[in-house]
């Protein structure tokens, strides 16, 4: 078991000073009733905390670190624009070689902006839908996570009748009203709601691989009914692939569904651990953004050449190295492991995984939407989290997250990961 004192004292602090003693809320713990642990170093598969314990990382700041914390190569790169400058609010050629390494790998976007971050990626890519179709409403399905834009902030009550409610006081329930959250993976709840309002729908926003209620693909022809209805209807098909992008594939989950959004939006990754968005797609809507058309998006630190040097370096690695097979095996690798240690004992483990991204869950069958989620067990997922974490094994604090395994987590790290879980499962969950 780790002493994590110095972190402890470091929440108490970090509480007198910001809410909830965080910039984020996932990072509070709340969800394991555990106290944070406050990071100062991180190399390849592992991450050291305020207390020097060790920990073998399986969140990678969520997604970017793919290859590893502190690459050598992308540290190279970001050291090297530092000596020319961090920003100058100014175009530099750094921003088109980003954008054509991001459009080789994605060929559904013709044209990118860069913004700052997921959420500025989702909110712009919503306000772009809106202008280009000239309608308001906008369709998600219960689950997704598209950063905490007022529009897209909306779970509601699926089903024709219902209108959406927001999930947070601040945003208009007019506003609100414009949003409906279907059901995932529930064709018959999406066409009930898109025949309802279809006259006026501007897009449907998707996870094609979510990765914000733990870890759940989307059904291929879940999937193509969306793509088929919104083609119909003039109306936008955007995937959000803040997290699944450069994540599950090079080309993200549309080039492993071979399905091709409207709109794409990209974070995470794309920015090698810079905070960096960006959102994308055909060129006739791209175009329809300022300067070139009406609608208006800006962004004084946008496209910023530190941020541009670490992600067009990550994406260079990930394209010469093209490591998404062997994650995948990987992440299978552990998978397994953990599956076969929990039948020993008794406990229902479902377990599925893409590329560097995975998921487990409590519940005999893999949940398929967010009630599902929902239903898995809680309190054994709590005690394993906090006994993972106070072991050196740093799992998502959350059962509405998913696991990220990088090009640096080898046998050595996956086995001895194994192991604590088999003893963890020995003295009783
Ligand atoms: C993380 C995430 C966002 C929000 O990105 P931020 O950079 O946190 O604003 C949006 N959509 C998805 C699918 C995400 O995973």
């Amino acid at each position: 078991m780790n002493k994590i004192n110095k972190s402890i004292e470091l929440f108490k602090e970090a509480k007198l000073h910001m809410p909830g003693g965080v910039n984020s809320p996932v990072r509070a713990f709340k969800n394991i009733d555990g106290n944070p642990i406050f990071f100062k170093k991180a190399k390849g598969a592992y991450v050291f905390d305020a207390d020097n314990n060790k920990y073998i990382d399986y969140i990678g700041s969520w997604g970017p670190m793919i290859m590893g914390h502190s690459h050598p190569e992308i540290i190279k790169a970001i050291s090297k624009q530092l000596e020319l400058g961090t920003s100058y609010g100014a175009p530099t050629s750094i921003e088109s070689s980003t954008a054509i390494l991001i459009k080789e790998c994605m060929p559904s976007i013709k044209k990118i902006r860069m913004v700052n971050s997921g959420t500025e990626a989702t909110m712009s890519a919503v306000r772009l839908a809106r202008g280009f179709t000239k309608r308001n409403k906008i369709i998600k399905f219960d689950g997704c996570y598209h950063g905490h834009v007022d529009s897209l902030l909306i779970k509601a009550g699926s089903g024709v009748t219902t209108f959406g409610l927001p999930d947070s006081p601040g945003i208009p329930k007019e506003l609100a009203k414009q949003t409906l959250s279907c059901e995932f993976n529930n064709k018959e709840d999406f066409l009930k709601v898109f025949n309802k309002i279809k006259n006026d729908l501007a897009a449907v926003i998707v996870e094609p691989i979510a990765g914000n209620m733990g870890f759940i693909p989307a059904d291929k022809s879940f999937l193509q009914l969306l793509r088929k209805k919104t083609s119909e209807n003039k109306s936008l098909l955007i995937f959000d692939e803040v997290m699944s992008g450069f994540r599950v594939s090079l080309g993200g989950a549309q080039e492993i569904y071979k399905i091709k959004p409207d709109l794409t939006t990209l974070g995470k990754v794309i920015g090698g651990g810079l905070p960096v968005g960006a959102f994308g797609g055909r060129k006739e809507i791209m175009d329809f953004l300022a300067p070139n058309g009406p609608v208006y998006q800006a962004g004084t630190l946008s496209g910023n050449p530190l941020a541009m040097a670490a992600g067009s370096k990550l994406i260079k690695l990930l394209i010469k190295n093209n490591p998404y097979k062997a994650l995948e095996a990987k992440a299978s690798y552990l998978l397994d492991g953990m599956q076969q240690l929990f039948l020993e004992h008794n406990i229902p483990l479902s377990i599925n995984q893409r590329g560097g991204m995975f998921g487990f869950f409590f519940s005999e069958n893999l949940p398929k939407n967010l009630n599902d989620v929902i239903k898995t067990n809680d309190k054994q997922f709590k005690k394993f989290l906090n006994k993972c974490i106070a072991n050196g094994i740093y799992f998502a604090p959350s059962k509405f997250e998913a696991g990220f395994i990088s090009t640096k987590h080898t046998k050595v790290e996956i086995n001895h990961t194994i192991s604590i879980i088999k003893q963890i499962l020995e003295k009783g969950l």
